[in-house]
């Protein structure tokens, strides 16, 4: 019978090995942990958002080798769809709820449950599960004359034997779940292609910017001001009053001038950064263009409801009715109180009138928060290594080496889309390999 072996425990490894059993294949998972799924029991904020019902799901993702990844997504969304997925779930006993329309999560609530369904499907389908495995190398068994355990699988204390090896190890986004980065080395190992890797999905670091200097005040020792008093901090760093303040914009990101994505929702300032969903979404093409060497710079419309013209009537007319107001009281009724400061500097500064200071109100991106904060990474190994339907190495050499899951550099968006590519990337490799 076929021997598959699974390295990694998480989302995609899992699937890859139920897919691998469920396809008639004697399947090992190595775990190199001390328990599978950490990384899960994070997700959705431990309450984890598992896929994402969006007609255009296959359009959300993006990748170094676009065209490529495009077929690549295309093709294995649809050996498992979403519809799938969901009746995956049901069918292992877990009943889900969609939430903002369209983003699915567990009815219990919890990330938890998901796990403890998964492991109870592995358990059904005696799927052998060794812990504190950590594989270190994947070789040819050359001793092998036969098409049948061409590949040794070497840990520290033993060495495996199998016909089919898929590699699930994750990104290095949260090492402590034990996806710390070793999976890429494997993969460089056996001689694929691995694109730098760069935290994705995280808040991005930024500098109040002065046009006038071209300078650029950092927001580092922004933790020592005082906390409440708004305008003597902003004759500092106009950012460290906004501190706290959440607000609804439409964020556009520029790269050497170009606009290059935006999103509207809700944008949160922090003493060093600008978070939210918005951001971290964003954050993915912020990362790519400042690794680039671009400037890149984020243009917020905190009043995106409200076109330019009519917010320039309205700010006249106020001028007009309250005689002599300050800008401090007249936008007190138009951006959160905290902002006040930040608009004010960036409307003086720029030159713009007060309206189009609101509509453009202009932050630098410096960097991205560490891939310790990071929910997912954005590049890995290179989806032209991979056959697009099945997952497997292209190279003749690597007959029967498979990639799932982060690993491979696809990288979605927040909404239960990370999770689906794992689920559909793990179903994938895992019934191309029991099948082969
Ligand atoms: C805080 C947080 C919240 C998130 N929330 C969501 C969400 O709500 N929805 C969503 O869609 N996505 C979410 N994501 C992203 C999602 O969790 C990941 O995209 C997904 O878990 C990736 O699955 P994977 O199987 O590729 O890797 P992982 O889940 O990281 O699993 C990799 C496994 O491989 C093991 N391993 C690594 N190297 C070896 C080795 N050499 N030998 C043996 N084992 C090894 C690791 O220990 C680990 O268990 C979130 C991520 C984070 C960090």
């Amino acid at each position: 019978m076929k021997q598959v072996i699974v390295i990694g425990g998480g989302a995609s490894g899992i699937m890859a090995a139920i897919a691998s059993a469920q396809g008639g294949a004697v399947t090992t998972l190595l775990e190199a942990g001390p328990k599978p799924g950490r990384k899960l029991l994070l997700t959705g904020n431990g309450r984890c958002n598992l896929t994402n019902l969006d007609p255009q799901i296959t359009s959300v993702y993006a990748s170094s080798n676009w065209d490529e990844a495009q077929l690549m997504i295309r093709s294995v969304l649809e050996q498992f769809p979403v519809k799938d997925t969901i009746a995956f779930f049901e069918k292992a006993g877990l009943l889900t709820a969609v939430e903002h329309g369209s983003y699915v999560y567990p009815v219990t609530g919890q990330s938890a449950s998901v796990l403890d369904v998964l492991l109870r499907v592995m358990q059904s389908l005696d799927i052998k599960v060794k812990y504190h495995e950590e594989v270190i190398a994947i070789e040819k068994n050359e001793a092998s004359e036969e098409e049948s355990a061409r590949w040794n699988v070497r840990t520290k204390t033993w060495t495996y034997h199998a016909d089919c090896v898929i590699l699930s190890c994750g990104s290095r986004a949260v090492p402590s779940t034990g996806s710390n980065g070793n999976g890429y080395e494997l993969s460089r190992m056996l001689g694929l292609d691995v694109t730098d890797v760069l935290p994705g999905l995280t808040a991005v670091s930024c500098a109040f910017l002065q046009p006038d200097t071209k300078a650029y005040i950092p927001g580092a020792g922004r933790k020592n001001s005082p906390a409440g008093n708004a305008e003597s901090q902003a004759s500092q760093d106009p950012l460290s009053a906004a501190s706290g303040t959440r607000t609804t914009a439409l964020v556009k990101v520029y790269a050497d001038g170009k606009a290059i994505a935006s999103e509207k929702g809700q944008v949160q300032f922090t003493l060093n950064d600008l978070s939210g969903v918005v951001v971290f979404n964003l954050s993915r093409s912020v990362v790519r263009a400042l690794h680039a060497g671009c400037e890149v710079m984020l243009s917020l419309d905190l009043l995106p409801d409200l076109p330019l013209s009519r917010l320039e009537k309205l700010i006249r007319s106020l001028l007009e009715r309250f005689q002599g107001i300050t800008t401090r009281k007249l936008l007190a009724g138009l951006v959160p109180s905290r902002l006040i400061p930040a608009v004010i500097a960036w409307h003086e500064q720029s030159g713009m009138s007060l309206a189009e200071a609101l509509k453009d109100f202009r932050l630098q991106a410096i960097r991205l928060r560490r891939f310790d904060s990071a929910q997912v990474c954005v590049g890995g190994v290179k989806v032209t290594e991979l056959d697009p339907d099945t997952l497997e190495c292209l190279s003749e050499d690597l007959k029967g080496i498979y990639l799932t899951g982060e690993l491979i550099d696809v990288d979605g968006p927040c909404g239960g889309y990370n999770l689906q590519w794992a689920w559909s990337s793990g179903y994938t490799a895992g019934t191309h390999a029991a099948k082969e």
